[in-house]
């Protein structure tokens, strides 16, 4: 029997990636967000593929993923980490090259005292109130950290999936504000900002799920197959019962697949009863409750018993996953589990 195979196609998020790299402009620098291992996708792979494409600037959360990123990307390309210079990553940062993105007085404070000389990017809060210099703290703190030619100056966007709020073009305000005149470098915008156009792009452009194959990049290539072997059929009687709770009752005599995957692979349990799986192109319902490893699909109208069916493909993406159980692609993409089998598929050149 074959693995739980998560198939990871790299040519889509080249492809994905040249797509919006066009979008935003020869003007404007398209860097890839690669936190979080890519999304679940694996950030060594996704980095060394866009690499090949022209991207030279990368971003990580976290230290622990740069120090990873620059030992599979080597020395060169531009490693920025967002969640700033925190306490006892001094020695990572500075042996691995790594760029802080300054947040907080405290963190300027930190990297100060500890690696004057090193490079860094500072963020600004612009209304998001999650990371960045307080319009107060930037102006005490611009004269001297604008003696240092920071390598970034950048900001978030809070609603960018929300077009019509107001909030985009308040923060994109707020931030021409804060950094006209600074000569820096400027980012503004990930995958949504990016896609509202030139004035939200600035010199640089950091797209995450974008490349990924998620909203609200819609043109976007789908990127992953989530394939899952059949274990068993049976032959369930009307009026019998599936799976724990006996959530599901046939109403004819069905054929019945279980197929192995399940809460524990990042697979939500709130799919219970409310999901499809696909043999091929045809549709077949998730039917009773997903267990820890375990989901069983009613595959009553198929002509044969398939060897495997596919929870994430080019019919049902992340985004469509996401909907049924009330949450975004990103957290579909970040949930999948560490059992399955990654295969990636690339045409080199
Ligand atoms: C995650 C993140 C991105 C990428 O966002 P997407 O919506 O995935 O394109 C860009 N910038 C910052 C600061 C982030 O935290």
């Amino acid at each position: 029997m074959a693995s739980s195979l998560l198939h990871i196609d790299l040519d889509a998020i080249a492809s994905n990636w040249k797509a919006l790299d066009a979008k935003s402009g020869p003007a404007t620098q398209t860097a890839a967000v690669v936190k979080a291992d890519s999304y679940g996708l694996g950030a060594d792979r996704v980095a060394r593929t866009l690499l090949r494409q022209g991207a030279k600037t990368f971003f990580v959360a976290l230290a622990e993923e740069g120090a990873k990123l620059r030992q599979a990307i080597g020395d060169g390309p531009e490693i920025f980490i967002l969640s700033g210079h925190m306490a006892g990553d001094c020695d990572m940062i500075a042996d691995l090259d790594l760029t802080p993105v300054l947040n907080s007085p405290e963190q300027v404070k930190r990297h100060m005292d500890v690696l004057p000389e090193a490079t860094f990017g500072i963020q600004l809060d612009t209304g998001m109130n999650r990371l960045g210099l307080e319009d107060a703290d930037w102006r005490a703190l611009a004269p001297s950290l604008l003696e240092k030619s920071p390598s970034l100056i950048m900001s978030h966007l809070a609603c960018s999936d929300e077009p019509h709020t107001g909030m985009n073009e308040r923060q994109l305000a707020e931030f021409t504000r804060m950094t006209d005149g600074t000569g820096l470098r400027r980012s503004l915008s990930a995958t949504g900002g990016l896609l509202y156009g030139k004035d939200y792009h600035f010199d640089l452009v950091r797209p995450g799920i974008g490349l990924y194959g998620g909203r609200p990049y819609t043109d976007a290539t789908p990127v992953v197959t989530l394939s899952l072997p059949v274990i068993q059929t049976r032959i369930v009687e009307a009026g019998e019962t599936v799976g724990y709770g006996n959530t599901w009752q046939a109403e004819r005599r069905s054929h019945v697949a279980t197929v192995s995957a399940g809460y524990a692979d990042g697979i939500s349990r709130r799919l219970s009863n409310n999901a499809t799986l696909w043999a091929g192109d045809t549709a077949c319902p998730l039917i009773g409750r997903v267990s820890m490893d375990l989901i069983t699909v009613d595959i009553t109208d198929l002509d044969g018993t398939p060897e495997e069916m596919d929870l994430l493909n080019a019919h049902q993406g992340v985004d469509a996953l996401a909907d049924l159980i009330g949450t975004i692609g990103y957290e579909v993409l970040t949930s999948l589990g560490a059992r399955y089998q990654r295969r990636y598929s690339e045409t080199l050149g």
